[in-house]
């Protein structure tokens, strides 16, 4: 699984640039407060999509989770939610609607 960085991008904290990284799970865990790990989904017509999925080791409530703005580290898109958090530490699954229309 991909590991993205996520940087701050605003004042408020709110708005995240992500980026690539060579990154395992572990050391994900152990040295990054948040970043990203990507999966593969099947979008509605059958075909395989990036979704990532938000992580971060400071708990977040599921209103402030979903204040959060993300952007795509393939296109630099905002991101959208399409999945709920699973936890405080494990949060929203998200897609990049301009990603998935190629
Ligand atoms: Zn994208």
């Amino acid at each position: 699984m991909a590991i993205y960085e996520m940087r701050k991008a605003d004042k408020a904290g709110t708005v995240f640039t992500t980026k690539d990284t060579y990154y395992n799970k572990e050391y994900a865990e152990q040295y990054m407060p948040m970043y990203l790990e990507g999966h593969i989904g099947v979008d509605e017509n059958g075909r395989h999509r990036n979704r990532y999925r938000l992580h971060s080791e400071k708990p977040f409530t599921i209103e402030a989770a979903l204040a959060l703005d993300i952007n795509c580290p393939k296109c630099g898109s905002r991101r959208k939610q399409i999945g709920r958090c699973l936890n405080a530490h494990d949060l929203g699954l998200y897609k990049c609607p301009a990603c998935d229309k190629n």
